[in-house]
């Protein structure tokens, strides 16, 4: 049996719709986008038909910017902090993040620390939220960059991104925001940012693609250098079929927005009230409602994951899970390790059951009473 899938902040599946979009252009349309002849153009054309609906997605209409592909969000904020960074005055090299960010920005960010950078990483409650307060007090005009999340991937947690923009605003600095966890299902102040990250495989499209807004104005050093792609400023042949895949993922979660969230809110509330027992990780309110994570005393969480083999599901992140360390977003809320290895995230979406999601929660309660009653 295929086992049912709980792991939605990992990645989610290939809509179907995605995968047709793909289809030609990994087969009999094959050409190179930056060809100069007609099947290199007809490439070229379905590329920048998914820019329109990356775009349309971002709601960017409004605004003056420009959507770049990158290779997923790792590239495209790697991009944005290091070649933000590297063109700002020395009076400016100074970037405040938070402590519950994403590898992507908190190791690039460490690493730009060694290149001369200061950098601020400020704490958040044990909610998962940073204070604004402090935040206030944080953000100078000495500060150059300000990177944060909209949706938290390990707790799920909505960070108050549009004021965080203004208070970069207000001191001249540049705002980047992570919106891959929140792209389509949280509202995105677009308006207030300078920067956004986003990747098609979090929102139902293929691996290995993602993109990059930048608004007007704002200059980049490249990360890529070669052959001049994307307006001389992100070298790399593009995929004409990933950008296809991610074009048609993020024109369904405009379409679908709707259907989609009522659809996660009923499961997340079927998945509460059958929970019962474990403690949420993070604000209950400001969050999205697809991600639950919980913890349960006593309880091993890896060991859970062993023993309910036919769920998918995760302890943490899935970068983190791997490591063997506890996660740092859950020690950033103030969990100790008992309770960080008792945490579990569940991540569920459009594509998921109600039944299947029951069927599955009662495996992980039974597997949990289990481990208890063998403790005790
Ligand atoms: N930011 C967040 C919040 C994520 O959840 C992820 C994926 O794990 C990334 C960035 C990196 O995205 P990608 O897998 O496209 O490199």
């Amino acid at each position: 049996m295929t086992p049912i899938y709980l792991d939605y902040q990992a990645t989610t599946p290939l809509a179907p719709e995605a995968a047709e979009a793909m289809r030609p252009w990994l087969d009999e349309k094959f050409a190179n986008p930056h060809s100069a002849h007609r099947l290199g153009r007809e490439a070229a054309a379905a590329v920048e038909v998914a820019r329109e609906q990356v775009s349309a997605a971002l709601q960017a209409g409004k605004e003056g910017g420009r959507l770049f592909f990158t290779s997923g969000a790792t590239e495209a904020i790697n991009w944005a902090l290091k070649g933000a960074l590297s063109r700002l005055p020395d009076s400016r090299r100074r970037v405040v993040t938070l402590a519950t960010e994403h590898a992507a920005v908190l190791d690039t960010v460490e690493w730009l620390g060694r290149m001369g950078v200061e950098v601020d990483v400020l704490p958040v409650g044990p909610d998962g939220l940073v204070d604004l307060d402090l935040a206030a007090s944080r953000i100078d005009d000495r500060t150059g960059l300000v990177a944060a999340m909209l949706v938290n991937n390990e707790i799920g947690v909505v960070q108050p991104v549009a004021q965080l923009a203004e208070l970069a605003r207000d001191c001249g600095a540049l705002f980047l925001c992570d919106a891959v966890q929140g792209l389509g299902r949280v509202p995105l102040p677009l308006d207030s940012c300078d920067l956004v990250a986003v990747t098609a495989h979090k929102v139902h499209g293929p691996k290995g693609v993602g993109a990059l807004w930048v608004r007007d104005g704002v200059i980049l050093d490249p990360l890529l250098h070669g052959g001049g792609q994307e307006g001389g400023i992100r070298s790399g042949t593009l995929s004409p079929a990933l950008c296809a895949g991610l074009g048609a993922a993020a024109k369904l979660l405009s379409e679908r927005a709707e259907e989609d969230h009522a659809h996660v809110v009923k499961l997340a509330e079927t998945a509460r009230a059958r929970m019962q027992g474990w403690i949420l990780n993070g604000s209950p309110v400001e969050r999205y409602a697809g991600n639950l994570n919980i913890r349960r005393t006593g309880v091993d969480a890896a060991r859970l994951i062993a023993d309910v083999r036919q769920v998918a599901f995760s302890a943490g992140s899935a970068c983190a899970s791997g490591s063997g360390r506890t996660s740092h977003v859950l020690r950033a809320i103030g969990l100790d390790d008992a309770e960080a290895r008792s945490s579990i995230r569940l991540g569920f979406g459009r594509y998921t059951k109600e039944d299947e999601l029951i069927l599955a929660l009662d495996l992980i309660n039974e597997a949990a009473e289990r481990q208890l009653s063998l403790a005790a």
